[in-house]
Protein backbone atom coordinates (compact mmCIF):
# COMPACT_ATOMS: atom_id res chain seq x y z
CA UNK A 1 0.00 0.00 0.00
CA UNK A 2 1.03 3.41 -0.79
CA UNK A 3 1.48 6.16 1.70
CA UNK A 4 1.38 9.72 0.52
CA UNK A 5 2.41 11.50 3.04
CA UNK A 6 0.24 14.02 2.46
CA UNK A 7 1.98 15.22 -0.47
CA UNK A 8 0.02 16.99 -3.49
CA UNK A 9 1.40 16.74 -7.36
CA UNK A 10 4.99 18.31 -7.43
CA UNK A 11 5.80 21.47 -9.47
CA UNK A 12 7.91 19.84 -12.21
CA UNK A 13 6.43 18.83 -15.24
CA UNK A 14 7.47 14.66 -16.03
CA UNK A 15 4.85 14.65 -19.24
CA UNK A 16 2.72 12.45 -17.70
CA UNK A 17 5.86 10.05 -17.95
CA UNK A 18 6.39 6.98 -15.49
CA UNK A 19 10.36 7.14 -14.44
CA UNK A 20 11.85 3.94 -14.01
CA UNK A 21 13.43 4.21 -10.00
CA UNK A 22 16.58 2.16 -9.26
CA UNK A 23 17.00 2.24 -5.35
CA UNK A 24 20.19 0.79 -4.07
CA UNK A 25 20.18 0.04 -0.38
CA UNK A 26 21.17 -2.87 1.53
CA UNK A 27 18.89 -1.58 4.40
CA UNK A 28 15.45 -3.20 3.57
CA UNK A 29 13.06 -0.53 5.58
CA UNK A 30 14.78 2.38 3.34
CA UNK A 31 13.83 0.58 0.44
CA UNK A 32 10.11 0.42 1.30
CA UNK A 33 10.41 3.47 2.45
CA UNK A 34 11.01 4.80 -1.09
CA UNK A 35 8.64 2.33 -2.63
CA UNK A 36 5.72 3.45 -0.61
CA UNK A 37 7.43 7.41 -1.35
CA UNK A 38 7.29 6.80 -5.03
CA UNK A 39 5.62 3.90 -6.44
CA UNK A 40 2.00 5.51 -7.13
CA UNK A 41 4.46 8.12 -9.35
CA UNK A 42 6.94 6.02 -10.78
CA UNK A 43 8.13 2.24 -11.35
CA UNK A 44 10.80 1.41 -8.22
CA UNK A 45 12.83 -1.57 -8.58
CA UNK A 46 15.47 -1.88 -5.80
CA UNK A 47 19.19 -3.74 -5.51
CA UNK A 48 20.62 -4.73 -2.52
CA UNK A 49 24.22 -4.44 -3.30
CA UNK A 50 26.75 -2.77 -6.01
CA UNK A 51 26.86 -6.03 -7.67
CA UNK A 52 23.39 -6.41 -8.48
CA UNK A 53 22.48 -3.02 -9.37
CA UNK A 54 25.16 -3.05 -12.16
CA UNK A 55 23.55 -6.41 -13.26
CA UNK A 56 20.17 -4.46 -13.86
CA UNK A 57 21.27 -1.53 -15.28
CA UNK A 58 23.04 -3.93 -17.72
CA UNK A 59 19.64 -5.02 -18.41
CA UNK A 60 16.92 -2.34 -18.27
CA UNK A 61 19.03 1.57 -17.97
CA UNK A 62 17.16 3.15 -15.22
CA UNK A 63 16.10 6.96 -15.46
CA UNK A 64 17.24 7.65 -12.15
CA UNK A 65 19.62 5.46 -9.36
CA UNK A 66 19.12 6.38 -5.26
CA UNK A 67 22.04 4.79 -4.07
CA UNK A 68 23.08 4.32 -0.59
CA UNK A 69 26.82 5.47 0.10
CA UNK A 70 27.60 2.72 3.30
CA UNK A 71 27.12 -0.63 1.55
CA UNK A 72 28.85 -3.76 2.58
CA UNK A 73 30.88 -5.18 -1.05
CA UNK A 74 31.06 -2.17 -3.06
CA UNK A 75 29.76 0.89 -1.90
CA UNK A 76 27.91 3.67 -3.34
CA UNK A 77 31.32 5.86 -4.63
CA UNK A 78 32.73 2.80 -6.17
CA UNK A 79 29.22 1.98 -7.91
CA UNK A 80 28.55 5.58 -9.10
CA UNK A 81 32.04 5.30 -10.59
CA UNK A 82 31.88 2.67 -12.25
CA UNK A 83 28.77 3.38 -13.78
CA UNK A 84 30.10 6.52 -15.46
CA UNK A 85 32.36 5.16 -16.86
CA UNK A 86 29.68 2.35 -19.38
CA UNK A 87 28.82 4.31 -22.24
CA UNK A 88 25.09 3.08 -21.66
CA UNK A 89 25.11 3.95 -18.00
CA UNK A 90 26.85 7.06 -17.84
CA UNK A 91 23.98 9.82 -18.38
CA UNK A 92 21.77 8.43 -15.89
CA UNK A 93 21.30 11.14 -12.55
CA UNK A 94 22.77 9.59 -9.49
CA UNK A 95 21.27 10.79 -6.12
CA UNK A 96 23.47 9.77 -2.92
CA UNK A 97 21.70 8.83 0.46
CA UNK A 98 23.52 8.81 3.63
CA UNK A 99 23.16 7.96 7.08
CA UNK A 100 26.53 10.15 8.34
CA UNK A 101 26.96 14.23 7.49
CA UNK A 102 30.42 14.75 6.99
CA UNK A 103 31.67 17.57 4.69
CA UNK A 104 34.20 15.42 3.51
CA UNK A 105 32.13 12.07 2.63
CA UNK A 106 30.02 14.60 1.17
CA UNK A 107 33.02 15.94 -1.60
CA UNK A 108 33.47 12.04 -2.14
CA UNK A 109 30.03 11.84 -3.16
CA UNK A 110 30.19 15.00 -6.00
CA UNK A 111 33.61 13.25 -6.79
CA UNK A 112 32.32 10.13 -7.60
CA UNK A 113 29.94 12.03 -10.20
CA UNK A 114 26.81 11.97 -7.96
CA UNK A 115 24.13 14.81 -9.32
CA UNK A 116 22.67 15.48 -5.59
CA UNK A 117 22.67 14.27 -2.47
CA UNK A 118 20.94 13.93 0.89
CA UNK A 119 20.92 12.84 4.15
CA UNK A 120 18.63 9.85 6.53
CA UNK A 121 17.07 11.32 8.08
CA UNK A 122 15.42 13.06 5.47
CA UNK A 123 12.29 15.18 4.76
CA UNK A 124 10.02 12.68 2.04
CA UNK A 125 8.92 15.86 0.20
CA UNK A 126 12.28 17.10 -0.08
CA UNK A 127 13.59 13.69 -1.47
CA UNK A 128 10.75 13.61 -3.73
CA UNK A 129 11.15 16.60 -5.11
CA UNK A 130 15.03 16.94 -5.57
CA UNK A 131 14.21 13.24 -7.15
CA UNK A 132 11.62 14.86 -9.78
CA UNK A 133 13.46 17.96 -10.99
CA UNK A 134 16.18 15.60 -11.78
CA UNK A 135 13.94 13.53 -13.61
CA UNK A 136 12.99 16.24 -15.23
CA UNK A 137 15.92 17.42 -16.60
CA UNK A 138 16.60 13.78 -17.59
CA UNK A 139 13.77 14.01 -19.60
CA UNK A 140 14.38 17.29 -21.14
CA UNK A 141 17.88 15.86 -21.79
CA UNK A 142 16.58 12.78 -23.46
CA UNK A 143 14.21 15.09 -25.58
CA UNK A 144 16.98 17.15 -26.81
CA UNK A 145 19.50 14.10 -27.59
CA UNK A 146 16.51 12.36 -29.51
CA UNK A 147 15.52 15.78 -31.48
CA UNK A 148 19.79 16.03 -32.29
CA UNK A 149 20.38 13.09 -33.26
CA UNK A 150 16.95 11.63 -35.11
CA UNK A 151 15.49 12.37 -38.59
CA UNK A 152 11.87 14.45 -37.49
CA UNK A 153 10.57 13.21 -41.19
CA UNK A 154 11.11 9.70 -41.24
CA UNK A 155 12.09 8.73 -37.26
CA UNK A 156 15.93 7.31 -39.15
CA UNK A 157 19.06 8.67 -37.93
CA UNK A 158 19.81 12.27 -39.00
CA UNK A 159 23.16 13.39 -40.47
CA UNK A 160 24.53 14.62 -37.29
CA UNK A 161 24.40 11.14 -35.88
CA UNK A 162 25.83 9.66 -39.42
CA UNK A 163 28.33 11.35 -38.86
CA UNK A 164 29.60 10.80 -35.11
CA UNK A 165 29.25 7.21 -36.09
CA UNK A 166 30.98 7.29 -38.95
CA UNK A 167 34.04 8.75 -36.86
CA UNK A 168 34.13 6.10 -34.54
CA UNK A 169 33.59 3.33 -36.65
CA UNK A 170 36.76 5.12 -38.62
CA UNK A 171 38.62 4.50 -35.73
CA UNK A 172 37.52 1.52 -34.96
CA UNK A 173 38.13 -0.28 -38.35
CA UNK A 174 41.70 1.43 -38.06
CA UNK A 175 42.13 -0.72 -34.78
CA UNK A 176 40.64 -3.92 -35.99
CA UNK A 177 41.86 -4.02 -39.27
CA UNK A 178 38.76 -4.52 -40.87
CA UNK A 179 37.14 -2.94 -43.93
CA UNK A 180 34.37 -0.15 -43.49
CA UNK A 181 31.63 0.25 -46.61
CA UNK A 182 29.34 3.27 -47.26
CA UNK A 183 26.15 2.85 -49.38
CA UNK A 184 25.28 6.82 -50.56
CA UNK A 185 21.49 6.27 -51.85
CA UNK A 186 19.75 8.89 -54.02
CA UNK A 187 16.09 8.36 -55.00
CA UNK A 188 15.25 8.64 -58.62
CA UNK A 189 13.74 11.62 -60.58
CA UNK A 190 12.16 12.27 -57.22
CA UNK A 191 11.78 16.50 -58.27
CA UNK A 192 9.29 15.19 -60.99
CA UNK A 193 8.03 12.82 -58.33
CA UNK A 194 7.00 15.62 -56.19
CA UNK A 195 5.89 17.89 -58.86
CA UNK A 196 3.37 14.91 -60.50
CA UNK A 197 2.40 13.20 -56.80
CA UNK A 198 2.61 16.64 -54.40
CA UNK A 199 4.99 17.05 -51.70
CA UNK A 200 2.90 15.47 -49.30
CA UNK A 201 3.26 12.18 -51.26
CA UNK A 202 6.48 12.68 -51.39
CA UNK A 203 7.16 12.69 -47.81
CA UNK A 204 5.27 9.26 -47.67
CA UNK A 205 7.89 7.65 -50.07
CA UNK A 206 10.41 8.76 -48.36
CA UNK A 207 9.66 7.74 -45.04
CA UNK A 208 8.34 3.85 -46.76
CA UNK A 209 11.71 4.34 -48.47
CA UNK A 210 13.00 5.01 -44.78
CA UNK A 211 11.43 2.27 -43.22
CA UNK A 212 12.32 -0.18 -45.48
CA UNK A 213 16.12 0.97 -45.14
CA UNK A 214 16.05 0.13 -41.40
CA UNK A 215 14.12 -3.17 -41.98
CA UNK A 216 17.57 -4.18 -44.00
CA UNK A 217 19.67 -3.89 -41.74
CA UNK A 218 21.26 -6.89 -40.70
CA UNK A 219 23.82 -6.49 -37.91
CA UNK A 220 23.45 -4.42 -34.69
CA UNK A 221 26.38 -2.26 -35.93
CA UNK A 222 24.88 -1.07 -39.33
CA UNK A 223 23.48 2.54 -39.17
CA UNK A 224 21.21 3.94 -41.53
CA UNK A 225 20.67 7.29 -41.86
CA UNK A 226 18.60 10.35 -43.92
CA UNK A 227 21.80 12.21 -45.16
CA UNK A 228 19.80 15.21 -46.69
CA UNK A 229 16.35 15.56 -48.76
CA UNK A 230 16.26 12.37 -50.74
CA UNK A 231 19.71 11.11 -49.86
CA UNK A 232 20.38 8.17 -47.61
CA UNK A 233 23.74 6.18 -46.25
CA UNK A 234 24.16 2.96 -45.46
CA UNK A 235 27.09 2.36 -43.08
CA UNK A 236 28.34 -1.30 -42.81
CA UNK A 237 31.11 -2.24 -40.22
CA UNK A 238 33.51 -5.21 -41.31
CA UNK A 239 31.84 -5.33 -44.27
CA UNK A 240 34.31 -5.96 -47.52
CA UNK A 241 33.66 -4.50 -51.44
CA UNK A 242 31.90 -7.97 -52.26
CA UNK A 243 29.76 -8.00 -49.15
CA UNK A 244 28.65 -4.12 -49.54
CA UNK A 245 28.10 -4.91 -53.41
CA UNK A 246 25.30 -7.83 -52.52
CA UNK A 247 24.03 -5.59 -49.91
CA UNK A 248 23.36 -2.47 -51.95
CA UNK A 249 21.69 -4.38 -55.06
CA UNK A 250 19.42 -6.37 -52.56
CA UNK A 251 18.23 -2.84 -51.70
CA UNK A 252 17.87 -1.36 -55.22
CA UNK A 253 15.53 -5.08 -55.75
CA UNK A 254 14.04 -4.45 -52.67
CA UNK A 255 12.90 -0.74 -53.47
CA UNK A 256 11.78 -1.63 -57.00
CA UNK A 257 9.43 -4.25 -55.48
CA UNK A 258 8.20 -1.76 -52.77
CA UNK A 259 6.39 -1.16 -56.10
CA UNK A 260 5.30 2.56 -55.52
CA UNK A 261 3.94 4.23 -59.34
CA UNK A 262 6.15 6.74 -60.72
CA UNK A 263 4.81 7.95 -63.87
CA UNK A 264 7.40 10.40 -64.48
CA UNK A 265 10.71 8.10 -63.85
CA UNK A 266 12.50 7.34 -66.85
CA UNK A 267 14.02 4.21 -65.30
CA UNK A 268 10.57 2.53 -64.86
CA UNK A 269 6.89 3.31 -63.94
CA UNK A 270 8.29 2.84 -60.29
CA UNK A 271 10.29 4.30 -57.67
CA UNK A 272 13.71 3.34 -58.09
CA UNK A 273 17.11 4.34 -56.29
CA UNK A 274 20.97 4.62 -57.09
CA UNK A 275 23.45 3.66 -54.78
CA UNK A 276 27.30 4.73 -54.87
CA UNK A 277 29.75 2.07 -52.86
CA UNK A 278 33.00 2.99 -51.09
CA UNK A 279 35.27 0.46 -49.38
CA UNK A 280 37.83 1.52 -47.00
CA UNK A 281 40.22 -1.17 -46.14
CA UNK A 282 41.88 -1.41 -42.71
CA UNK A 283 45.39 -0.32 -44.14
CA UNK A 284 43.92 2.77 -46.33
CA UNK A 285 45.27 6.31 -45.74
CA UNK A 286 42.01 7.96 -46.38
CA UNK A 287 39.64 9.57 -44.53
CA UNK A 288 36.33 9.74 -43.73
CA UNK A 289 35.74 12.87 -45.69
CA UNK A 290 37.51 10.89 -48.79
CA UNK A 291 34.94 7.91 -47.79
CA UNK A 292 31.84 9.80 -48.43
CA UNK A 293 33.65 11.96 -51.78
CA UNK A 294 34.60 8.39 -52.87
CA UNK A 295 31.07 6.88 -52.15
CA UNK A 296 29.51 9.91 -54.00
CA UNK A 297 31.67 10.15 -56.88
CA UNK A 298 30.17 6.36 -57.20
CA UNK A 299 26.48 7.31 -57.16
CA UNK A 300 27.57 10.52 -59.61
CA UNK A 301 28.42 7.05 -62.06
CA UNK A 302 25.44 5.29 -60.99
CA UNK A 303 23.49 7.87 -62.09
CA UNK A 304 25.17 8.92 -65.89
CA UNK A 305 24.85 5.36 -66.41
CA UNK A 306 21.15 5.12 -66.66
CA UNK A 307 19.83 5.18 -62.52
CA UNK A 308 18.14 2.27 -60.58
CA UNK A 309 21.51 0.87 -60.49
CA UNK A 310 25.02 0.45 -58.11
CA UNK A 311 28.55 1.46 -58.56
CA UNK A 312 31.11 0.47 -56.34
CA UNK A 313 35.01 1.40 -55.98
CA UNK A 314 37.68 0.72 -53.66
CA UNK A 315 39.30 3.74 -52.59
CA UNK A 316 42.29 5.05 -55.00
CA UNK A 317 44.85 4.17 -51.80
CA UNK A 318 43.43 0.78 -51.47
CA UNK A 319 43.52 -0.17 -55.96
CA UNK A 320 46.82 0.99 -54.89
CA UNK A 321 47.74 -1.27 -52.92
CA UNK A 322 46.19 -3.94 -54.26
CA UNK A 323 47.81 -3.46 -57.63
CA UNK A 324 51.43 -3.64 -55.86
CA UNK A 325 50.24 -6.85 -54.26
P1 LIG B 1 18.13 12.30 -59.90
O1 LIG B 1 17.56 11.06 -60.47
O2 LIG B 1 19.27 12.82 -60.69
O3 LIG B 1 18.52 12.10 -58.47
O4 LIG B 1 17.00 13.40 -59.95
P2 LIG B 1 16.22 14.06 -58.78
O5 LIG B 1 15.01 14.72 -59.35
O6 LIG B 1 15.93 13.06 -57.70
O7 LIG B 1 17.28 15.06 -58.19
P3 LIG B 1 17.24 16.49 -57.63
O8 LIG B 1 18.38 16.58 -56.68
O9 LIG B 1 17.15 17.49 -58.74
O10 LIG B 1 15.89 16.57 -56.81
C1 LIG B 1 15.77 16.16 -55.52
C2 LIG B 1 14.38 16.53 -55.10
O11 LIG B 1 14.07 15.98 -53.83
C3 LIG B 1 14.17 18.00 -54.97
C4 LIG B 1 13.22 18.17 -53.82
O12 LIG B 1 12.01 18.64 -54.22
C5 LIG B 1 13.03 16.75 -53.28
N1 LIG B 1 13.13 16.70 -51.84
C6 LIG B 1 14.21 16.93 -51.06
N2 LIG B 1 13.87 16.80 -49.76
C7 LIG B 1 12.55 16.51 -49.71
C8 LIG B 1 11.63 16.27 -48.65
O13 LIG B 1 11.94 16.31 -47.47
N3 LIG B 1 10.34 15.98 -49.00
C9 LIG B 1 9.96 15.93 -50.29
N4 LIG B 1 8.68 15.64 -50.55
N5 LIG B 1 10.79 16.15 -51.30
C10 LIG B 1 12.07 16.44 -51.03
MG1 LIG C 1 19.74 14.13 -54.54
MG1 LIG D 1 17.53 12.15 -56.70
Amino acid sequence: MTANYGIGPGPYDLGGRRARLLVVDDEPVFVRLIHQLFSAEHEVFMATSGEQALDMCASSVPDLILLDVMMPGMDGRELCRRLKKLPEAQAIPVIFVTARESLDEETACWAAGGVDFVSKPFNPLTLRNRVNVHLALKFQTDRLREMAFVDGLTGIANRRQFEERLELEFRRCRRSGSPLALLMIDVDFFKPYNDRYGHQAGDECLRQLASLLRASMSRPGDLVARYGGEEFVFLLPETDEAGARVIAQRLVDAVRRLNLEHLDSHVAPVVTISIGVAVLGADSSDSCEALIALADAQLYRAKKQGRGRVCCALSPADRDAAAQR
